[in-house]
């Protein structure tokens, strides 16, 4: 007989295991052995088998091949997935062409949707009547939405500084809000929500950071089937606004999966975009030898992109860029503040951490040409504090006054 696991992982569920050591998990708080070396890695499900299906008729969205998930049993959705692909202008001197992957598209207007979907799913089967966050805003939007949905309880550790209009969201969709004092403090309130109350955690809450839920992680790599379905391998560069990786790693295995399946010939270059405020991924690649690479730190500063910015790379993050020949950069303030801006003139109205992918990928595309996929993460709507001042609109309302309506 098999002894049971402690909670909260589920027998009902696969067993997890470092992709760094091969250590089987306990709990979610990431590799207990990597965690003694002060590196954070995160154990995940074994790969799916994606052999014998055809991308073609790929249906999109995070449930479009139920069989390339953990978790079986009824999906939780809300028509998640199925993203547009949206072509930016580069002008006559580039040979390249630059996409906008808009995850802005989803439901609660994030890419968070893919993986709540089927986090809340893992939630359900685990026979969870609680799940908690520990989030800036989209993640916990997300979580609230899908529990919602799910007909769970949605706990949310959030600090002062989450935006207002994502404050309305989170609360409006049902999310009891707990606000903490700051980051490591909102950490630590969801480790003990975990560890006493035993409530299903979706996000991570130890350090160095791990990454999140890896079931609910899984719900990533339908971005990167959409991606492979659409384009197949004109794709060079994908480009993904990256803290914890959670993303970055979920659209890296999904690439994997296809290729071990025949159905892709190889994983396109990853490559993240960090605010210069906290980039530990572009710090930690100007080491040359990977175990030094793995313990890097740098200090935490808050920058304009507020769902970016971390102090350690996870494990899983760096063995996706190793793994696809990528790279890391990091960009200034200034730089991607004016991108969102160009791209709000156009129409597309993103959130500023995408606008940082975007900014990235531009400069990635004039340098090196090909078919760049930018992951637009957010809608811009959530996230107004970094906005020019409004002014001139308002200034013009008198001269309306002296026209004549008919
Ligand atoms: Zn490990």
């Amino acid at each position: 007989m098999p002894q049971p696991l402690p909670q909260p992982l589920s027998q009902a569920l696969p067993p997890l295991y470092c992709p760094r050591c091969g250590t089987p998990a306990r709990d979610f708080a990431g590799c207990a052995a990597c965690r003694t070396e002060g590196i954070g890695a995160n154990p995940v499900p074994p790969p799916a088998d994606l052999s014998g299906l055809s991308l073609a008729s790929f249906p999109g969205g995070p449930w479009g091949w139920p069989t390339a998930l953990p978790v079986a049993g009824p999906p939780v959705t809300l028509g998640e997935g199925s993203t547009p692909n949206i072509r930016l202008p580069l002008g006559d001197s580039s040979q390249g062409e630059l996409v906008v992957k808009y995850e802005g598209a989803n439901p609660t207007g994030s890419h968070k949707d893919r993986a709540m979907a089927v986090g809340m799913a893992a939630a359900v089967a685990s026979g969870a009547d609680t799940v908690a966050v520990s989030s800036s805003g989209n993640a916990a939007a997300s979580a609230a939405a899908y529990a919602g949905r799910a007909g769970l309880r949605c706990v949310v550790f959030t600090t002062p500084a989450v935006p207002g209009p994502l404050r309305a969201q989170i609360d409006a969709l049902g999310g009891v809000r707990v606000v903490c004092g700051d980051h490591d403090t909102r950490q630590a309130a969801l480790r003990e929500s975990v560890e006493r109350f035993g409530w299903y955690p979706l996000t991570s809450y130890t350090a160095p950071s791990p990454g999140g839920n890896s079931y609910a992680n899984e719900g990533y790599k339908s971005l990167a089937y959409e991606l492979a379905r659409d384009f197949g391998d004109r794709i060079s560069t994908v480009v993904v606004p990256t803290s914890r990786g959670d993303l970055l790693s979920g659209v890296a295995r999904g690439f994997a999966e296809l290729c071990a399946a025949g159905l892709l010939p190889a994983v396109p270059r990853l490559v993240t975009a960090e605010p210069d405020a906290a980039a530990p991924l572009a710090a930690a690649l100007s080491h040359p030898d990977r175990a030094r690479q793995e313990r890097t730190s740098v200090p935490y500063r808050r920058s304009p992109a507020f769902s970016l910015g971390e102090r350690t790379p996870t494990w899983q993050a760096l063995n996706a860029l190793w793994g696809s020949d990528g790279t890391a950069l990091a960009l200034p303030a200034e730089e991607y503040l004016a991108e969102r801006q160009t791209l709000a003139a156009q129409g597309l109205f993103l959130e500023t951490s995408s606008a940082v992918a975007v900014s990235a990928a531009r400069r990635w595309v004039r340098e090196h040409g090909g078919l760049v996929i930018a992951v637009g993460t957010a809608t811009g709507v959530k996230d107004t504090a970094a906005l020019p001042a409004p002014g001139e609109a308002v200034e013009r309302v008198p001269e309306l006054a002296g026209l004549t309506l008919r």
